[in-house]
């Protein structure tokens, strides 16, 4: 018998509410494969928690956080808290202490969706963009200055070490290589940011030569955006800095169907601590509260869990249920185009799950 433990934070907003799918989820995956099974402690560390406490995690957090395997994360971020508050005290302290130096958003279309984008299809968005994860534009280093006056200023310091920068390019090489994928594409921005992005490509180009298998190419960020949406299918693995790789990956997920279906992973590679799952999505406050969220983002980062654990076939599976009941297309929440809840989006998610793993 394998026992993995994870620890679950739900968060904000529609972060319980999908989160409470998820724990269905990992329950399932143990009823179906009797060699497996989950361990899930819960954390109430939200913004109702800061607003008690004034904090958002108590001051030994992350060391219990580290015992775990994994962490599932639902979406933090509440109105009456400022968001980089709950962004800086919650999330970016898991990704930076775990070393969870890669964040990985798969840009899908899944069987039974259509795309927003006219003429293309499954063949034609299938790609993945490895996002840097504890460093770049989210810096934490600049200020304000002259706060009050007509002369006011804030500056922000973008840091690119090359420690930080080989890692996440060797990362993405080495996952085409894995994948048999022959193009990696890395953003840049070298003609207007003239110190970090020269030198992200050079980084790029030297890592480059270990693989000349593989056909890299640098595109400009803004060139890329508008490629995302007209020509998707020139991608296989896409490596982006920060907050490049952020704002391209809502896109992604636009193209393929919304940020309800859209996964990811912060992943220390070494396993050397806790890598963290949670869907790209945030806490939605225009739909809290009404049960409509779309679980399937979270479903989905459960199955890059798998994956990650080395359970890579019922990672493998739970995907499949997914696409199954999406091809079905009896049940749909209201971002795809249905009416179900998101208790019945997952129900008919696991039942699939049951009917083929049972
Ligand atoms: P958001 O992702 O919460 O919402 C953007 C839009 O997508 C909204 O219209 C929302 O209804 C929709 N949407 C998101 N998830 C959905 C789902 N599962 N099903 C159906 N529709 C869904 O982004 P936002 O509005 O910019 O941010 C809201 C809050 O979330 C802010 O406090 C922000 O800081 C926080 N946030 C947190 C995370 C995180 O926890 N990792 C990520 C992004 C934003
Ligand atoms: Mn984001």
């Amino acid at each position: 018998m394998k026992y993995f433990s994870a620890a679950v934070i739900p968060g904000d907003g529609i972060g319980p509410e999908v989160m409470e799918v998820g724990m269905s989820l990992l329950q399932a995956i143990g009823d179906i494969h009797g060699g497996l099974s989950f361990e899930a402690e819960s954390f109430p560390w939200n913004c109702r928690y800061y607003l008690q406490h004034g904090r958002m995690m108590p001051e030994d957090g992350l060391e219990r956080l580290r015992p775990f395997d994994v962490i599932l994360l639902g979406a933090i971020g509440a109105p009456g808290v400022p968001d980089h508050i709950s962004v800086w005290e919650l999330i970016l302290p898991i990704r930076r202490s775990f070393q969870q130096y890669v964040n990985l958003r798969p840009i899908k279309l899944l069987r039974g969706l259509e795309s927003p984008l006219r003429g293309k299809g499954h063949e034609h968005l299938d790609f993945v963009v490895v996002r840097e994860n504890t460093e770049g534009e989210y810096s934490n280093m600049g200020g304000r200055l002259h706060v009050g006056t007509p002369y006011e200023m804030a500056m922000q310091n973008n840091v690119f070490t090359r420690y930080g920068t080989e890692r996440i390019i060797r990362y993405a090489f080495e996952l085409a290589q894995a994948t048999g994928k022959t193009r990696l594409t890395a953003a840049t921005k070298s003609n207007g940011i003239n110190h970090s992005m020269p030198f992200w490509d050079e980084i790029v180009k030297e890592i480059s030569l270990h693989y000349p298998n593989i056909q890299t190419s640098l595109i400009h960020i803004d060139a890329l955006a508008a490629f995302f949406v007209s020509r998707p299918e020139a991608f296989d693995v896409v490596v982006a800095s920060n907050l490049f790789g952020d704002i391209l990956t809502d896109l992604g997920a636009a193209v393929v169907g919304g940020l309800g279906l859209a996964p990811s992973g912060n992943i220390n590679p070494e396993k050397t601590y806790p890598s963290m799952f949670e869907p790209i999505h945030g806490s939605a406050p225009d739909i809290a509260g009404r049960g409509i969220a779309n679980p399937i983002a979270t479903i989905w980062s459960i199955s890059m869990m798998l994956d990650h654990l080395g359970e890579r076939e019922l990672g493998r599976l739970v995907l499949d249920c997914i696409e199954e009941v999406l091809v079905e297309g009896k049940v749909r929440t209201p971002d795809i185009g249905g009416k179900a809840t998101t208790q019945e989006m997952g129900k008919a998610i696991l039942a699939q799950l049951y009917r083929r793993g049972g």
